[in-house]
This record gives structure tokens, sequence and C-alpha cells, in this order.
């Protein structure tokens, strides 16, 4: 089954798997005699969900890691500080200001050195003569400003280095909350969001993940020169929510679409609360009781979260109403299109107005607890031609399909990397 998930890595990365668990291995029997080779070398202990093949970085031809080119060429480090400028640095290094002058006007990419922050670095090469022949400015991880001294002048250009992309894996069953679920799977903040982000269309967040939930993603890792420099997209994932399964799969527009090639984007989100800010603060909404005694009958979903707690328009449309009266306190609603209408009350603020259109997704106010209320929660009702229907089982409408041009081959990437899912699925379950 190892085979199978190794198939799908580039070629370069079946040796180096290897190449890793080999070191792995000789850093756990001998730990304290390798310390100083293993600060090159990223090592990943074997845990479940988490990818464990990893490029080497390179060797010279003594079988040594390659320090830092920079380095090599005896060049001068310079930490940027708080205050610092050019002009400043340069003449700190011995450098005149006629040098400064002419570095500055060399050429368009050379503007980046006006924007230098502290904490960033500047490399310089000074000959025997005194003369600065070279500066590096590295810009990004992969980008860096270069400036050189050819025949008396300074010349600028961006070099660039190669991204690589490795596909790691991740997998959680939930118990207590998502948020942990996702940590405990080797998952980072950001990519726990970008998960509820994926699926805010299908699952409600906020009020419907129960215990015994799960997911299953693959994602890039992103890697230069050997080294890791952060993670890329989620290329496809899976969660069971109370039983039901979704697929997405990310095709090469930068949008997520189930496995049969339908959109995950709806016209409606399940959870009218900002998926980020609820997720991550923790809130148990099981220990929320909400309003004791009734004016009318109950004809919405409470959701209760922090006050502040932004809360988004759960469709594009246009605000119908905004206000406050003593039972509703602040309040909008939103009218979609002919047939739909979104009622969102109980606001600490209101953040638009009455006629302003909205985007899906977009904040039209804070959780809290204004009107006819005991404690602070968002009442959200969701009306069909005038009707009260229930948000969360309400038929809706249905999702777009991929352009028919790029159905076939986005059924292959699907088919790709509904395997990959599938793969580490299997082997998630052959380790348990
Ligand atoms: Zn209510």
């Amino acid at each position: 089954m190892i085979n199978n998930t190794i198939k799908h890595l580039p070629k370069k990365h079946r040796y180096t798997l290897g190449a890793v668990l080999f070191v792995t291995i000789v850093l756990f029997i001998f730990p304290t005699d390798n310390v100083s080779a293993s600060r090159n070398v990223k090592v990943m202990q074997l845990e479940p969900g988490v990818q464990y093949e990893l490029p080497v970085p390179e060797l010279n031809s003594e079988g040594i890691l390659d320090e830092s080119l920079f380095e090599a060429e005896d060049y001068i480090t310079h930490k940027v500080k708080r205050g610092d400028t050019l002009a400043s640095i340069l003449k700190k290094h011995k450098l005149s200001a006629q040098t400064t002058y002419k570095v500055s006007k060399a050429g368009e990419h050379a503007q980046k050195l006006k924007r230098i922050k502290p904490s960033d670095i500047l490399y310089l090469h000074i000959d025997e003569a005194g003369q600065l022949t070279s500066l590096q400015y590295p810009i990004t991880n992969t980008e860096t400003l270069q400036i050189s001294l050819v025949e008396n002048n300074y010349h600028s250009d961006i070099k660039t280095k190669n991204v690589e992309k490795i596909i790691g894996f991740g997998q959680g069953t939930i118990k207590s909350s998502f948020w942990h679920a996702g940590i405990e799977g080797g998952l980072t903040d950001n990519q726990i969001m970008e998960l509820a982000g994926i699926f805010g269309w299908d699952i409600d967040f906020a009020q419907e993940i129960r215990r015994g939930d799960s997911f299953n993603l693959a994602y890039e890792e992103l890697y230069v020169d050997g080294e890791f420099i952060g993670f890329g997209d989620i290329v496809a994932a899976e969660f069971i929510n109370q039983g039901d399964t979704f697929t997405a799969i990310r095709y090469t527009d930068g949008n997520y679409y189930t496995p049969e090639g339908r959109s995950m984007r709806k016209s409606f989100l399940r959870a009218p609360i900002n998926f980020k800010y609820y997720v991550s603060s923790n809130f148990n909404p099981r220990r929320f009781h909400p309003v004791q005694k009734r004016i009318k009958p109950h004809r919405g979903v409470d959701y209760a979260a922090p006050i502040g707690t932004p809360v988004v328009a759960s469709g594009d449309g246009k605000v119908i109403e905004a206000g406050y009266n003593r039972f509703n306190g602040n309040y909008v609603f939103i009218q979609h299109g002919e047939k739909y209408t979104t009622k969102y009350l109980h606001f600490k603020r209101k953040a638009v107005k009455r006629g302003q259109w909205v985007k899906q997704g977009q904040t039209i106010g804070y959780l809290g607890r204004s009107g006819m209320v005991t404690g602070a929660h968002l009442h959200y009702e969701f009306l069909v031609n005038g009707v009260h229907r229930n948000p969360r089982t309400v038929e809706l409408p249905k999702a777009k399909p991929i352009k028919a041009s790029e159905k076939d081959s986005f059924l292959v990437v699907a088919d790709k990397h509904q395997s990959l899912l599938d793969n580490n699925k299997r082997i998630m379950l052959a380790m348990k």
C-alpha cells in the first residue's frame, strides 16, 4: 500500500524516502554524535497523519552538506535594524555615498531596497579595494534581488528559485473539537481553516460537527533547495459529517469541485458565522442555553458564540432592512434574488446599511445580545418565498458544474486525487 502512495510522487522522491528513513535511523542510534549533522536535515517522526518523505539537501563532493552560498563567497551579512536605510547600511560598511547613489539607480528592481524592513537581511560582497561588487537581498523565500558591479556600473535583477511541491497527507477523527482533531492530525492553523472553508457550503462548522466525524486530506508541501518553506494548497479533501461524505478536489483554476465536477461553492453558506473565528474560538455550543421565554414561536436557528464574532451574509444579496427594535435588537435582513430572504438578529453592532449590496461571506454585523434575549447569540432565519424554512435542511439551489470544456481534464485530476485520499486512508487503517 505504501508503494502505491510512493508512485504518485515525482520519481526523485522515491529515492529520498529511503535516504531520509536512513538518516532518521542513524540519528536515532547516535543521537549525540550527529547533532551537528542534523542541523540541515529535517527529520520527521513516523506518525499517523504525517507524510514522511523529504528531499535531502545536496551533499558536496566530500559528502558534507553545502553551507550557504553567500558564506562560501565571503559575503558580509547585515541584519536590518529599525531606522536602517540603504545609505546608513552601506556607510556602516565604509562604502561611499556615491556607491549608495549608484546602487539605488541600478534599475527598476533596485527600488525594492527602499522598502527594507527590520530583520531583513542584506548580503554584501566587498573586494580588497573596498569596492562593493555584489549585494544580495532575499525578498521572499524564492526571490532574491541581486545587484552586481559590471564595468563600474551596478545592475539589478531578481533571481528566482524553483519551488518543489510534494504531496503530504493529514487525517483526523473528531473527539472534542474539529480544531483539536486538526492539530492532532498535524495540520497548521491555516490548513484547518482552509479545510473548513472548502466545506463551508455543505457543513455547518459552528453547530453540526459531531464526535466521530472525520477528515482526510492531501496537501502540497513546498521546498526550495531541499529546504521546507511552507505548505501550499490542499489538493483534495474528504470530510465525513454525521455519516455523510463530502469530497472536494482542487482543479487548476484554483476552485474546488466534487469528484463529479460540481462546484463546492453554492448560493448559500451552511452557517452565517465567520467559521475562521468560530472554529478557532473553541467555544462549546452545548453549554449554551438559548432564550428562556419566547415572545414568538421560534422560527430560526440560534448560534451561540462569543460576543463580537463576525456574522456574515450567507449569500450574495441586497440589505432590505438594517435597524433596531426592542425585540430583534440590532438586525439585518437580506434579499437574495426573488425567492430567498435571510434574517440576522441581536447584533452587538451592524456592519451594513439598508440598500447596500453584499457578497457571500461579507461581514454584516457582530454577534451580540441586543433585543429580547437572555444570552449572547445570533438568531438566523431563512425564508423561501416568504415562508420560514430550516436553514440546515432546506433544499438549496444546486451548485454549478465545471465548464464543459474542462470536464474531461478535470475528471483525470479528480481520479488521481481521489486515489491519493483512498491510499492515505488505507495506510492509516493499516497503521492502527
Ligand atoms: Zn432564536
